[in-house]
């Protein structure tokens, strides 16, 4: 929380001389700095810095090492966890500023962006020249953001996630080095691969300024569906199998009943409201038309009505729009309301018990939680839809998510496939990784032995003492 630092006065003076009206204490400023999109309690930064280029951020950084006052990187702010609150107070580092596309280069499939750049303003931009970047979780993240979240979203189980996209960045380290992480090569075996380890590290080890981004050609027909299906068993089978088929479908997204009654209220459509799959299939006409009839076959053995199939730009639009809306939906679904999301991930092979485990798990809950997912890769969300100022519905919404993520553990899954760990899912590192936590705090202290990049996050408190 703000106010915690002595020499802070002083900090603020020198980020003032550095940037001038682009570090500012205005309160509307920080507290909007404090929180991103989750339910947990804001804690807003005591400034905001405004940078502009790399050069700006280690100066930024280097102010901040030598008072040891903490620094939170900030993209678009739409983290599920409590990902940029400011929990110990301290200078928040906002990069929107830096949105520039540095280099396109269509043929080597690749670019190189500022961190501020949104995902949605790259695909806009890469459109004239037959590109596309994929990766597109939910909201219109920063690149940057979604780097240091290893986010993904629907094109994953084609695509791949953050993880796969990124061939190399320019960080500024916690003392205020500037380093690259590698190398536009498609390959590398020079050395540990620190892009990885900066890959998912939420700022915790450093400041993301440009990424390298693979970059994909837009297929020449695109083809969307949806099916529904009488329980969500049949839903997740006809997944499982589609997937263990090889059919290398681009979207599939299972919705249960409760989320598509809410997608239906809110983005006016009036879908069947049982168990529902939306699926987009990328490559030729032929193609496309064919991986469409492989799948309607594999959902018809599930017990699938109404495998319906679009190519037209407008329905497909309006269909992922509502699918990328489905948290708002959610909300939407009860007045004051706001959603507490967790998202945990299985092998594709127990992704029906861990689904079918968590139904069964609701129906004994008094809260409402659409389920929807990125099933391809065995990875799932549920929105708790609780009014956090009420105690029980905290407390109620914490005991069903630890009990997802004891499932998703107990199946040799992760908790969490790609929201990350900010501050809510600390508390499960050391049952995921064991020992391992240990060594992700070594790392952490050997490059950051102040602990002033983004501190409370991801490392829990005990291994972090
Ligand atoms: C409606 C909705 C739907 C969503 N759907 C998905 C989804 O499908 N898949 C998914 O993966 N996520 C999803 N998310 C979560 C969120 O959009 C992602 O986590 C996204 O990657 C966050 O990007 P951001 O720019 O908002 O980052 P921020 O929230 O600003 O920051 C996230 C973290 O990254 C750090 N950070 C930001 N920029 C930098 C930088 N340049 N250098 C170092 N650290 C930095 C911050 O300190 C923080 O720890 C969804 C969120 C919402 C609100």
């Amino acid at each position: 929380m703000a106010g915690q630092h002595a020499e802070m006065d002083q900090v603020i003076e020198k980020l003032t001389d550095l940037l001038g009206k682009r570090c500012t204490t205005a309160e509307a400023v920080r507290e909007q700095h404090g929180h991103d999109e989750s339910w947990h309690f804001p804690a807003a930064p005591d400034a905001v810095c405004f940078a502009r280029s790399t050069e700006e951020v280690s100066e930024i950084v280097k102010v901040c090492a030598l008072h040891k006052v903490p620094i939170i990187p900030f993209g678009a702010g739409t983290s599920l966890e409590g990902h940029v609150n400011a929990v110990h107070g301290g200078i928040s580092v906002d990069l929107n500023e830096m949105n520039e596309i540095l280099r396109v280069s269509p043929e080597d499939l690749d670019c190189t962006v500022q961190p501020g750049v949104r995902r949605k303003q790259l695909n806009e931009y890469l459109r004239d020249t037959g590109l596309f970047f994929p990766i597109d979780p939910g909201a219109d993240a920063s690149i940057g953001g979604m780097a240091s979240t290893r986010a993904s979203g629907t094109n994953a189980v084609r695509y791949g996630t953050m993880r796969e996209n990124i061939l190399c960045m320019t960080v500024v380290l916690p003392d205020g080095r500037i380093i690259s992480t590698g190398h536009r090569s498609k390959k590398s075996a020079a050395g540990y691969d620190l892009t990885k380890l900066y890959i998912g590290a939420e700022g915790t080890l450093g400041i993301i300024t440009e990424v390298t981004l693979k970059l994909y050609g837009i297929p020449e027909a695109i083809s969307a569906a949806t099916v529904c299906f009488p329980d969500i068993e049949g839903a997740i089978q006809a997944v499982i199998l589609t997937i263990q088929t090889g059919i290398p479908v681009a979207r599939i997204e299972l919705l249960d009943e409760v989320q598509v009654d809410a997608i239906n209220r809110y983005s006016n459509l009036d879908l069947a409201v049982k168990p529902t799959l939306f699926l987009e299939f990328h490559g030729s006409e032929a193609y496309v038309k064919e991986q469409a009839e492989q799948v309607s076959d594999i959902c018809s053995e599930f017990g699938a009505q109404g495998f319906a199939w679009t190519t037209q730009v407008e329905e497909r639009t309006k269909l992922w729009q509502a699918r990328h809306d489905a948290a708002y939906a959610a909300i939407a679904l009860r007045n004051g309301a706001q959603i507490w999301a967790t998202d945990v991930c299985v092998p594709i092979s127990r992704l029906a018990d861990c689904i079918l485990e968590t139904k069964k798990d609701l129906e004994g809950s008094f809260l409402i939680a659409p389920l929807v997912g990125h099933v391809g890769d065995g990875n799932f969300h549920l929105s708790f839809v609780i009014k956090k100022e009420i105690p029980e519905e905290l407390a109620e919404a914490e005991r069903l998510n630890g009990r997802l993520i004891d499932r998703a553990l107990a199946m040799d899954g992760t908790c969490t496939g790609e929201h990350g760990i900010g501050l809510g899912k600390k508390k499960y590192m050391y049952r995921e990784h064991g020992e391992a936590v240990d060594v992700m705090a070594t790392l952490k202290h050997a490059l950051d032995p102040d602990n002033i990049m983004n501190p409370g996050k991801i490392i829990p408190d005990q291994a972090a003492e």
